[in-house]
């Protein structure tokens, strides 16, 4: 199955080193020049904005969805091909999901997460089988991965879980895991759809 959307998990926060602002223009630029619609959370701030706008500029399509609570907060892109606002913070995550054949997720803070462990978890349940690739920009993630392999070294969660997603160190090597990793069929498709 082609990937045609890949949802873009990311920090909300400005206040970040620059050298994750360049990584955010980079994918968000990259996955507009490889035809893929980004889906994600529609706020102007942070790495989020970026990467709205860096695909917006590279002629990229880019669909929001934001709660219509944080709105405000999060200042919604008003740029957008498409802004869905939403009653809640669920309803966006749920669509989110539905809305995308993939998943990325790039540094960030608790919100993304939040994110990252309910696709994570959704399909260590066979919610879902859709590709999730952590990049590791700058090495950001490390301490994650870290955590990651000591719950499975500790017996809470099963080595399978290693294989739910990929990790790519470069945009070049996130790219190929996206192609690698196409979503299987069968019965563990996604019960969202
Ligand atoms: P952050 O990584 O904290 O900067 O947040 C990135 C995005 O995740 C923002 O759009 C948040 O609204 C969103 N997010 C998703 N789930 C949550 C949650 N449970 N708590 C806070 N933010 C969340």
């Amino acid at each position: 199955m082609p990937i045609d959307s890949v949802c873009v998990y990311c920090g909300s926060s400005n206040r970040v080193d620059e050298a994750y602002k360049d990584v955010a223009r980079a994918v968000g630029r990259g996955l507009a020049e490889k035809g893929k619609r980004i889906v994600y959370g529609g706020g102007r701030v942070g790495l989020m904005g970026i990467v709205a706008d860096a695909a917006l500029a590279a002629g990229g399509k880019v669909t929001g969805i934001i709660p219509e609570h944080i709105q405000s907060r999060e200042v919604e892109h008003t740029g957008l091909t498409e802004l869905i606002v939403v009653a809640d913070m669920h309803t966006r995550k749920r669509m989110m999901v539905e809305r995308s054949d993939a998943f990325v997720i790039l540094p960030g803070g608790f919100g993304t997460l939040d994110e990252t462990f309910e696709i994570l978890t959704w399909k260590q349940l066979n919610l879902h089988a859709k590709p999730i690739v952590i990049y590791n920009a700058c090495g950001y993630w490390d301490h994650l991965l870290a955590l990651i392999r000591g719950l499975v070294d500790a017996g809470f969660a099963p080595p399978a879980n290693l294989d739910l997603f990929a990790v790519a160190d470069t945009m070049e090597a996130m790219f190929a895991a996206l192609a690698r990793a196409e979503p299987v069929s069968g019965d563990v498709a996604s019960k969202w759809m």
